[in-house]
């Protein structure tokens, strides 16, 4: 014997429900409210699944059709007097089967929500990059021109069209693979002695005069410029905006209209100086850099030994905006990564003709 709170429907009372409790004997079902009792006999006891979403247990007598009392007890089901009579063990299976159903598809509901959040949250990089390519590189170009008029006053170019000639001439298999990309690279040199490089939405590349004095060769100085190139063409500025968004923007954005992004970038100004490359963007950064050493034969080594120098003088102060060191993953990491990278790749490298010693000096005299 045992109880299961239940509701009697009743069309004779006048409230026509009335709430109880129901009883299974093992020869009978008995419901006991304050003003009804009813009793129903396993001979004529039907069992059903039913009600909202088939999630009530009914019992009603096969004689009486205006009466029936259910539960949403489902322990109902596991009642040892029913499963044991064999007259009523058949009715038990299939209600139990209607209910196990809608649990179960309750779960297939739930579980396909859970994946799509996941789904959506997972493939979240996948998205930025695909409205990120939608954003015409002209925007980013205003944006990196706006920036680039708010932060000059901040710095002291330094203006020496020889020096920028020769410079160019040594990054030439560089700056050929980012063109052919359709971006414009403008260089910039600022007196300032972080150790520092950074780029700026759209092509503009800033070297700060201190990278200049602590790389040892150019194929140094080119393994930080390959790195900043590769932020530029991977669009990590304008991905970095759309990431912070938010999913949802996101999505919105991708189903509807992309000029609706056009107002957040046309309002960078400070927000995007605060803005800084994540460690993810980094590593990508330092990958296709390298990629591009390698394609354009400069001995890749020089981005590690860069790195190592780095390392060596942990403590330097590395400021800036965007800057080169902001949010770089620890040194010691990447130069771990790019050792293995040198591993399994063959490099092919042509030596560079022009003396870095003799570039160094004529730059530090027009200073
Ligand atoms: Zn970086």
């Amino acid at each position: 014997m045992k109880n299961y709170e239940a509701i009697l429907i009743d069309t004779t009372i006048s409230s026509g429900r009335v709430s109880g409790v129901l009883t299974i004997y093992s020869d009978r079902v008995e419901f006991l409210s304050d003003s009804k009792t009813i009793e129903i006999s396993n001979t004529f006891l039907k069992i059903t699944a039913g009600g909202a979403g088939n999630r009530l247990i009914f019992f009603s007598d096969c004689n009486i059709n205006d009466l029936s009392i259910y539960t949403d007890d489902k322990k109902v089901l596991k009642n040892e007097f029913l499963i044991n009579n064999h007259l009523l063990a058949g009715q038990l299976k299939s209600s139990k089967k209607v209910v196990r159903k809608i649990i179960f598809s309750s779960i297939y509901v739930l579980s396909f929500f859970i994946l799509l959040i996941l789904g959506a949250y997972l493939a979240k990089d996948y998205f930025v990059e695909k409205l990120a390519n939608q954003v015409p590189r002209e925007w980013e170009k205003k944006a990196g021109d706006q920036l680039f008029k708010t932060i000059s006053g901040q710095y002291k170019i330094v203006e020496n069209d020889s020096l920028k000639k020769v410079f160019l001439e040594v990054a030439k298999p560089l700056l050929n693979q980012i063109e052919k990309q359709g971006v414009k690279i403008e260089l910039y040199f600022v007196e300032d002695p972080s150790i520092n490089a950074f780029a700026l939405p759209g092509g503009k590349v800033i070297i700060q005069s201190g990278l200049l004095e602590n790389s040892k060769s150019w194929e140094e100085v080119l393994g930080v410029l390959s790195h900043e190139l590769a932020h530029v063409t991977r669009r990590h500025h304008i991905r970095g905006i759309i990431n912070n968004m938010g999913l949802y923007v996101i999505l919105s954005t991708l189903i509807g209209d992309v000029t609706a992004l056009a107002g957040t970038i046309g309002n960078l100004g400070g927000e995007l100086a605060s803005l800084s490359n994540s460690r993810a963007f980094e590593t990508e950064a330092d990958e296709t850099g390298w990629g591009y050493l390698v394609k354009g034969h400069i001995n890749p080594k020089g981005m590690i030994s860069f790195f190592e120098t780095l390392d060596k003088k942990h403590g330097t102060k590395m400021d800036g905006y965007l800057a080169f060191m902001s949010t770089h993953p620890e040194t010691k990491n990447r130069i771990k990564n790019l050792k293995a990278k040198l591993k399994e790749s063959s490099v092919n490298f042509k030596l560079i003709g022009n003396d870095f010693v003799s570039f160094k000096n004529s730059f530090k005299s027009k200073m």
